[in-house]
């Protein structure tokens, strides 16, 4: 009796401090949402000081004497093995944060919040002016506090392994290495067959002329409803490079960019972003204002935007339903047909820009960059070498060299915000899409039918059902298993790859 008073209270205490950590990431975030979207750029130099004060708060929080006091009392497998299945979730996951938080010194985690804060509109400088040097120093910081990140928390073969758990938990590059090198050797030849089969197909109608902002938003913003998105828990605005962050599941912050001399890349961009947002609105809403109500990991959240972006939003299917609707927007597309459409933005070409990349190229973007950082963390490549490793393996993979920093090694913005480790959870993404969606397809039977009929409210609630609703609650590898009968399996996204771009093509695997 004595014991399961102190376990209540002790789990009450708990998930009371719980909520105040959670609290104060959420606000994080949305500080750093207003950073990227709204916030005049005078404003650096403080956010930077308020992010690292909220930083350090919730780090106190996490590594206090009481939050150890409860995970040494709920830790005990006597109580634990009676916890309620998301209560022993909560202590899981709150422990492996905490066991983290213990080993990482706080003048390391303030350092990289400042840090990373000045590195954005460093980073932003520097690509304006297409000069990588500009972004040198700022960039040789961030590897080095995360060299030293890696130490503090420890690995077994690569100090990159400690960083990659950071996104997705128990990944390493013993594993990652053999699934790269899979995916070379199976997309090279696709390549080959589509360089080979001499069809080009014509993309001029999708940049002739220009498509007002204005238009473009209100479509992509239509299209993000009719996928399911709740608009009255969510928002949809401008930044430099697409996000989806939030605060809790009721309060999701999309962002999109918007070419007026293309018309498709603003919506792809948004549907991909549609489905990370979808993913946090989707999540069971008792797991708010705790680490559980969020994606369980960054390859199963890339899943749910890939799945949007690619398996619906270039289909076949799909634009049967809503090329009219998109030619009803813009009337000077009025002549084309739905097999122009369909070949044009599948088009396959190598291209400078990773986010507007196709699927079949998609991925030697990422392989390229996990190669440079996996040097750069390991020590055997240095800051200033990376334009010339970056022009090279371009050139290696995808047969182009950039012309300048900017189309290279300045392009993305993710080193900027410290993340190294981070990439190739997109890859994970693909291959994860093809297997749920795989799955998906048996399950519902008539989904195909049912998009081409613009009904897109059966997979979102399929989605909501099999993946969001548990949150973080399972692991990506539980979750995987449970929905698709197996564990990750590249073959499915091979398989779609070849069935897709092979009918358009007209070539053989
Ligand atoms: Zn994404």
């Amino acid at each position: 009796m004595q014991t399961s008073m102190t376990t209540v209270t002790s789990l009450k205490a708990f998930q009371a401090l719980v909520n105040e950590i959670h609290d104060l990431g959420a606000t994080q975030s949305l500080l750093g949402w207003d950073l990227e979207t709204m916030m005049p750029a005078k404003g650096a130099p403080l956010r930077a000081k308020q992010l690292a004060t909220l930083a350090k708060l919730s780090h106190n929080l996490m590594t206090s004497p009481d939050m150890q006091e409860h995970l040494k009392t709920l830790r005990q497998p006597s109580i634990y093995d009676r916890l309620d299945t998301m209560s022993q979730a909560l202590v899981r996951e709150v422990g492996i944060v905490f066991d983290k938080s213990a080993k990482t010194p706080i003048e390391l985690l303030q350092e990289m919040v400042e840090t990373t804060a000045e590195a954005h509109s460093s980073w932003v400088e520097a690509r304006a002016n297409k000069q990588f040097k500009q972004f040198e120093p700022v960039l040789r910081k961030i590897i080095s506090l995360n060299q030293r990140l890696a130490e503090a928390l420890g690995y077994e073969d690569s100090p990159y392994d400690a960083l990659l758990d950071e996104y997705e938990p128990g990944l390493t590059v013993k594993q990652l290495d053999p699934l790269f090198a899979k995916l070379k050797a199976e997309l090279v030849p696709l390549l080959k067959g589509i360089h080979g089969s001499g069809y080009q197909p014509d993309v001029s109608f999708l940049h002739e002329g220009t498509f007002p902002a204005p238009r473009q938003l209100a479509f992509s913003e239509m299209v993000l409803r009719e996928m399911g998105f709740d608009f009255e828990a969510g928002r949809l605005d401008l930044s430099a490079h697409p996000f989806s962050s939030g605060s809790s599941t009721l309060d999701v912050r999309l962002t999109t960019r918007v070419d007026e001399h293309d018309v498709f890349s603003a919506l792809s961009s948004s549907m991909h972003e549609g489905g990370h947002g979808m993913y946090e609105q989707g999540i069971n809403p008792a797991l708010n204002r705790t680490p559980l109500a969020s994606g369980t990991s960054l390859g199963i959240h890339e899943s749910q935007s890939r799945m949007w972006e690619n398996q619906v939003g270039r289909s076949k299917a799909f634009w049967r339903a809503y090329l009219p609707k998109l030619q009803a927007a813009f009337p000077e597309l009025g002549s084309v047909t739905l097999d122009q459409f369909y070949h044009a933005i599948n088009r396959v070409k190598s291209t400078f820009i990773r986010v507007e990349s196709d699927e079949v190229t998609y991925n030697l973007h990422i392989l390229m960059r996990y190669e440079i950082e996996k040097a750069l963390i390991e020590g055997r490549m240095k800051v200033d070498e990376i334009p010339e490793a970056w022009a090279a393996k371009m050139q290696d993979y995808l047969g182009i060299t950039p012309r300048n920093d900017a189309e290279g090694a300045l392009q993305d913005i993710h080193w900027s915000h410290g993340s190294f480790g981070y990439f190739p959870t997109y890859t994970l993404g693909n291959l994860y899409s093809a297997q749920f969606f795989n799955t998906a397809k048996q399950q519902l039977g008539n989904l195909e039918e049912t998009i081409s009929q613009g009904q897109l409210l059966p997979l979102k609630n399929w989605l909501n059902k099999e993946i969001h609703a548990v949150g973080k609650m399972e692991t990506a590898d539980t979750i995987v298993r449970r929905v698709t009968g197996e564990p990750l399996n590249a073959s499915y996204f091979v398989d779609y790859l070849w069935a897709k771009y092979g009918e358009i093509f007209s070539i053989k695997r």
